[in-house]
């Protein structure tokens, strides 16, 4: 059992009875059974002394504490993370996630602050809290038993991490092994290289909304903004896209997109190019060009809730672009990756961006995170993606 207990304040603590993991420490009154260092594990109880749950402490954190779990007689040991990541992937298993899929997604698999993402026999690990970081080295002992991974390796190059007093690291977890590699992702070939891919190398949280381009793909002409390594496009070209122009950025992101069609037969119909979407879709409308299907997945423009509103002027103004160039019957797939965004706030914007873009649209799907992301609806913060495929008429 843990020694040191953290007493919460007074009041009504209701988010945290209600299942949110995360104690600020303006939430806590007092510490009984001595200060605990940062990283150690604390009982949290109730000002009545009512056990609440268990979880590990840091001081330099505003989130003094994150529980673990609240089931008073459950020890925090190797067994326990053992347990847990069973459970994460017994739980995909059934959804029939078994190749590339995220094994953890952090608060949403009550792991707080733990993401692993698996690629075929490869596995990315981010531990983006203090307390998460001490069980680095278990956690990696567990995956080796559990899933005899080719290799495995830390991206935990995340600003984040400074908040709970963390460097920013990668590296090799495993033995070294070769970190650039295929995966097969649906029928759709792919080249992942964690050292210099975004994040932990590929958007696993679209994979089942990249399927939302069959049959609206057939014989189009698409543009996929903010392209990164070109999987919309990939799977556009795989659905029968006559032509498929990707944008991004990231000189990176077009030299792997560029790799990556040429890893697929129908990749030919691809063309990337390195642009700013900012300034192509201006000057694209200008030039009345037009496409059947555009994709626009842009980075999260927003990860505060006081920049919600450049945020949206943002989203806007890259949706109002788009449906201009939208040819009528055509499809739009808009997202918008940041929690701060809600689903009401973003359709608002995309419906007034319809509006001024003179367009009628229809919804034809409602789209979010990959099951493999899931949702706990006492937790906001694990519902980050949302995404409308529409008709645009
Ligand atoms: N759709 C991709 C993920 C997109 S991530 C997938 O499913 O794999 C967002 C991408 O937007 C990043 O690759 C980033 O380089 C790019 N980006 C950011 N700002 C941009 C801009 N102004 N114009 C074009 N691309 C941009």
């Amino acid at each position: 059992m843990s020694e040191a207990v953290v007493i919460l304040k007074k009041g009504k603590m209701d988010r945290i009875v209600n299942g949110h993991p995360w104690i600020y420490g303006n939430e806590i009154d007092a510490i009984t059974g001595g200060q605990p260092d940062a990283g150690a594990i604390v009982d949290v109880v109730m000002k009545n002394q009512k056990f609440l749950g268990r979880g590990y402490f840091n001081p330099k954190s505003q989130i003094a504490v994150r529980l673990l779990t609240r089931n008073r007689a459950e020890k925090i040991d190797e067994d326990f993370f053992r347990t847990r990541i069973v459970a994460c992937r017994d739980y995909r298993k059934k959804l029939g996630y078994n190749e590339n899929y995220r094994v953890v997604f952090g608060e949403g698999d009550s792991l707080p602050a733990l993401v692993i993402d698996k690629f075929h026999d490869v596995f990315v690990l981010q531990t983006l809290s203090f307390g998460m970081e001490r069980w680095k080295e278990v956690i990696v002992s567990i995956l080796k038993k559990e899933f005899s991974p080719r290799g495995i390796y830390e991206r935990n190059d995340v600003p984040v991490r400074k908040l709970e007093g963390l460097e920013e690291r990668t590296g090799f977890l495993s033995d070294p092994f070769a970190t650039t590699f295929n995966i097969d992702e649906l029928g759709v070939r792919l080249q992942i290289d964690l050292v210099q891919g975004q994040k932990t190398g590929f958007f696993l949280d679209q994979k089942e909304n990249r399927l939302a381009l069959k049959h609206i793909s057939e014989g189009a002409e698409v543009l996929d903004c903010f392209c990164y390594t070109g999987s919309f496009s990939l799977f556009a070209a795989a659905f029968g896209a006559k032509y498929v122009t990707g944008i991004d950025v990231s000189e990176e992101a077009v030299a792997q997109a560029k790799q990556n069609a040429s890893l697929n037969p129908f990749g030919s119909v691809c063309d990337f190019q390195c642009a700013n979407a900012f300034d192509v879709l201006p000057q694209w409308v200008k030039e009345k060009k037009s496409f059947d299907v555009v994709i626009l997945d842009p980075p999260a423009f927003t990860k505060s809730r006081s920049g919600i509103e450049s945020a949206v002027r943002g989203y806007k103004e890259i949706n109002l672009r788009v449906l201009k160039l939208i040819r009528p019957g055509g499809s739009l797939l808009t997202f918008s990756c940041s929690h701060f965004m809600s689903e009401v706030i973003f359709q608002k914007l995309v419906s007034e961006a319809a509006v001024d873009a003179h367009r009628m649209v229809r919804q034809v799907a409602f789209l979010s995170q990959s099951k493999d992301h899931p949702i706990v609806w006492n937790i906001p913060e694990t519902n980050y993606l949302k995404g409308f495929l529409l008709q645009v008429l």
